[in-house]
């Protein structure tokens, strides 16, 4: 008997930042000397007060099955977090569900709106696993291409064209991942407008709401009464709590729909880890505000050093980042050819490894995105040896 794949999964590509990780590893395996600037988390120690309660709760015995929603003081503290810092109203008992990370929580909330067939737009350049989770799910990703000579705007023209008697949703994800940009109010209110003529599903991902810069502020879509609806919100831990191995997010939308999609939890994975519920719990209290202050300071100060040296590189343009931790410079002119040829070319030739552009999508292709999770001695080599390659090799 042979093991013949399904052809919906042998359809997709491998997730490319965990492919690169896994490159990083190999290499370091082999002795070679990389930096790492494609990894998409924070290099910072999860905070200590996070920590010591899931000990505590390890060693309480609290390691059984929680309800799958996740454990009530958790939701009522999100509902708490989602009332004073997002402007959006939770029903703990209904409206919220604890997931064993953002992106499980993205996928069940995909699967509890998307039928087979149906279209979700995603304007691009967007994070790399929105579009195989919907073509896992029988639906099709439509890729609404931003323009980035506009700053990759996002318009209701480019939504409404892209719409078909099919559609069923939008994803968007602010701030965003790889463009650090973040939805101003007349993109924000263009999408609610599209999303109300088409009545839409708005699925909209915040995971980075606390890394921005510049006093910029974050608006929630389902914060809008005319989004209120039909917006689910997904969030995490992973980012601003340092937390990407603990695994844990969550989901908030309006009752009816989550109802359906607590069934997908149930049926896959059941809950979220009991222990790393009572760490995320102290995540939501007062004393993480300094923590995350302090990394997101570290995160400027790299943000304002890389962004830089970026531009003093003759080729080289880049846009600041107005949140998360990516630069996503054009590379084009520095005639190695497209995102994903200079990737290649840096990996080989600075020992730098970087996200080739075209990962989120072709309007990023001139692109490569560098992650400034990483201390800002790594930054400065990085860029020294990029500067170097580009001096002796670049010219060849
Ligand atoms: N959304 C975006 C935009 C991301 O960059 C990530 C990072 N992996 C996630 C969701 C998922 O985060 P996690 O699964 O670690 O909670
Ligand atoms: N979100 C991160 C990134 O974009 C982490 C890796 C992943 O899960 O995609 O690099």
């Amino acid at each position: 008997m042979s093991t013949r794949p399904a052809p919906v999964a042998a359809s997709i590509g491998r997730s490319p930042t965990v492919a690169l990780l896994d490159e990083v590893q190999r290499r370091r395996a082999l002795g070679l000397d990389v930096l790492n600037l494609s990894g998409g988390e924070p290099d910072f120690a999860t905070p200590d007060h996070v920590v010591e309660p899931a000990v505590e709760a390890l060693r309480d015995g609290f390691t059984h099955y929680t309800p799958s929603r996740g454990i009530p003081e958790l939701r009522e503290a999100i509902a708490a977090k989602l009332h004073t810092d997002n402007g959006i109203e939770a029903d703990p008992g209904t409206d919220i569900i604890v997931t064993p990370s953002a992106k499980h929580g993205m996928f069940i909330a995909l699967a509890g709106v998307i039928a087979p067939g149906d279209e979700v737009l995603v304007p691009s350049p967007a994070w790399v696993s929105y579009a195989p989770m919907i073509t896992l799910l029988g639906g099709r990703a439509v890729d609404v291409p931003l323009d980035p000579r506009s700053g990759f705007t996002l318009t209701a023209e480019q939504l409404t064209e892209a719409v078909t008697p099919r559609t069923r949703a939008v994803l968007v994800n602010t701030p965003n991942n790889p463009t650090g940009r973040m939805l101003t109010a007349d993109e924000a209110d263009a999408l609610a407008r599209v999303a109300d003529r088409h009545d839409l599903v708005v699925l909209a991902d915040e995971i980075y709401e606390h890394i921005r810069y510049g006093g910029r502020t974050h608006r929630s879509l389902a914060a809008r009464p005319d989004c209120r609806e039909r917006t689910l919100t997904v969030n995490g831990f992973s980012k601003s709590y340092a937390m990407t191995g603990w695994r844990l997010g969550y989901v908030a939308g309006p009752t009816a729909v989550m109802r359906e999609v607590v069934k997908v939890q149930e049926h896959t994975v059941g809950c979220a880890s009991s222990f790393v519920q009572r760490g995320a719990l102290a995540a939501l209290g007062e004393a993480s505000r300094p923590c995350v202050d302090d990394m997101v300071a570290s995160y400027d100060a790299r943000r304002r050093f890389l962004v830089g040296a970026l531009n003093k590189i003759p080729g080289v343009t880049c846009d600041d980042p107005e949140g998360a931790f990516y630069a996503l410079p054009d590379i084009s002119g520095l005639g190695l050819g497209s995102g994903q040829e200079c990737a290649a070319w840096l990996i080989e030739h600075a020992g730098v490894v970087v996200t080739p552009g075209s990962a989120f999508g072709p309007s990023a292709e001139r692109h490569v995105r560098l992650s400034f999770a990483a201390p800002l001695d790594i930054l400065t080599t990085a860029v020294e040896r990029i500067t170097a390659a580009l001096r002796t090799e670049g010219a060849r």
